[in-house]
C-alpha cells in the first residue's frame, strides 16, 4: 500500500482483474487483507444495489461511465453491472482515475473525525486547478509531516499526491470539453503511469477506469528525444506508434479498436518493449533499422504503400510521384499520398522521408520541426554507409 505511485497503479490494474476471478465468500473473513481479497464482483454489486452497510471502509465502486467512485451505499441511481469496477481501497479508485461522488462522498465520509482532512479536502474542492505545495499546508497552519501520515493512512495518498491527481484529472476535463491543454501537459513528458493513463484516456474520451487489464491491445508511452510517442501493441505485434500530440492520433486508435476487438489497456507487451529498445539506438545514431514485428492495419493498397516507404533508405527521401512510380502506378500519386497520412506507425513506416517534387518538406502529421529534425538525423546515417 506504501509502494511508490508507479507501482501502485500497476498493482491496481492487476488487482480489477484478480478481483472478478477471486473465490466468492464470506466478506467477514476476508477483511482487513484489502488488497487482494476483496469477494467476487458480483458478490459486491449485490451489495451495491442493497446498499449494504456492511462494505462501509472496504469496498468501493468504479463507475467506468461516469468516471466516478461511490460508497456502495450511494444512493444514487445503481450502474450497470459491467460499468462497475471495484477496489478495496480509496487511494485505488484515485489511483484508476476515478474522481469522488459528489453525493456520497467517499473521501468526506473516510475523513469525517478529521477535521484537518476535512479542512484541506475542502481547499482542495475550491481550488482543485492550484498547484498545491507543503508552503501551503503551512499557511493553513498545519505541520506537513502530519498531514502527509494522516493523508495516507485515510486514502493511501499524501494529500499533495491527491491534489495532483485532482488537478490532472480537471485539465483533462476542461481537454474533453474542447480545449487544447494537452499540449502543455505532453511538452514535458508524462510523470507516471497514472498520468498517462488519465491522459490517454482523456484523448481517446473513455474514462480512465474504463481500460482492461486483460485487454488484448495494451498502449504505454515512449519518451524520445523529439517528444512522447504512444505505442499500442498485442503480446505479438506492434499495431499503432505515434507521437502523443499528433492531431489524428485519437481517430487513429478509434480506427483501430474498431478493426482489432479484444478492448485495450495500459501496459506494456514485448514488441512495445522492443520498439522503445529500437527507438532508443534509432535516436542515439546507432542503428536505423526496426525489427520488431508489426500489425498494419490498411487496405492492401495501403499496405504496399507502406512497404514501399520502408524501401527508401534511411538518409534518402522521395517525393510522392517517386513513390508512385516505384510501386508501378505513376499517375495514383493522391491515392499514395493519402495512403501516406494513413500510417499509424510513425517512424518505423518512414513516411517523414516524402518530400514534395520541389523538395520542399510537405505536411507531417507529427508536425514539421520533427520531419526536419528526422530526415537531419538520418542523413548522418547515410553518411556512415
Ligand atoms: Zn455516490
Amino acid at each position: 500500500m506504501d509502494g511508490s505511485p508507479r507501482l501502485f497503479t500497476q498493482m491496481c490494474g492487476h488487482f480489477e482483474m484478480d478481483a472478478r476471478f477471486s473465490t466468492p465468500g464470506d466478506p467477514e473473513l476476508q477483511y482487513p487483507c484489502i488488497m487482494f481479497d476483496l469477494p467476487d464482483s458480483r458478490i459486491l454489486y449485490q451489495a451495491l444495489l442493497d446498499r449494504d452497510p456492511r462494505y462501509e471502509g472496504r469496498a468501493w465502486v468504479g463507475v467506468t461511465s461516469t468516471g466516478v467512485f461511490c460508497r456502495l451505499t450511494c444512493s444514487a441511481r445503481k450502474p450497470k453491472f459491467e460499468n462497475c469496477q471495484f477496489y478495496g481501497s480509496i487511494s485505488d479508485c484515485l489511483e484508476a482515475g476515478f474522481r469522488a461522488c459528489k453525493r456520497c462522498g467517499p473521501l468526506a465520509e473516510a475523513a469525517a473525525d478529521d477535521p484537518t482532512v476535512q479542512k484541506l479536502l475542502t481547499a482542495l474542492d475550491a481550488q482543485p486547478h492550484k498547484r498545491w505545495s507543503e508552503a501551503d499546508i503551512v499557511r493553513f497552519g498545519y505541520d506537513p509531516s502530519n498531514v502527509r501520515r494522516v493523508f495516507k493512512r485515510q486514502f493511501g495518498l499524501t494529500f499533495l499526491e491527491l491534489a495532483r491527481l485532482r488537478r490532472l484529472k480537471e485539465g483533462f476535463t476542461t481537454l474533453r470539453a474542447g480545449e487544447t491543454v494537452l499540449a502543455a501537459q505532453i511538452e514535458s513528458g508524462f510523470e507516471s503511469p497514472s498520468a498517462f493513463r488519465a491522459a490517454f484516456a482523456a484523448l481517446i474520451g473513455i474514462a480512465p477506469g474504463a481500460f482492461r487489464k486483460d485487454a488484448l491491445l495494451q498502449a504505454d508511452w515512449i519518451e524520445t528525444p523529439l517528444g512522447s510517442m504512444v505505442a499500442i501493441s498485442c503480446q505479438h505485434r506492434l499495431h499503432l506508434l505515434e507521437f502523443v500530440d499528433r492531431k489524428a492520433l485519437a481517430t487513429e486508435v478509434r480506427r483501430l479498436l474498431e478493426r482489432q476487438p479484444g478492448g485495450l489497456g495500459i501496459g506494456t507487451t514485448p514488441p512495445t518493449e522492443q520498439v522503445r529498445q529500437e527507438l532508443r539506438a534509432f535516436f542515439a545514431g546507432r542503428s536505423s533499422t526496426f525489427q520488431t514485428p508489426c500489425a498494419l492495419h490498411g487496405t492492401a493498397f495501403e499496405r504496399e504503400v507502406w512497404a514501399a516507404l520502408q524501401q527508401i533508405p534511411a538518409g534518402e527521401t522521395r517525393s510522392y510521384s517517386d513513390l508512385a512510380a516505384a510501386l508501378g502506378r505513376p499517375s495514383s500519386t493522391r491515392a499514395v499520398a493519402r495512403a501516406n497520412g494513413k500510417n499509424q506507425l510513425a517512424i518505423i513506416v518512414p513516411c517523414h522521408r516524402i518530400l514534395a517534387a520541389n523538395g520542399d518538406l510537405t505536411g507531417y502529421g507529427g508536425g514539421l520541426w520533427r520531419k526536419r529534425k528526422l530526415i537531419t538525423l538520418e542523413t548522418s546515417y547515410q553518411e556512415r554507409e
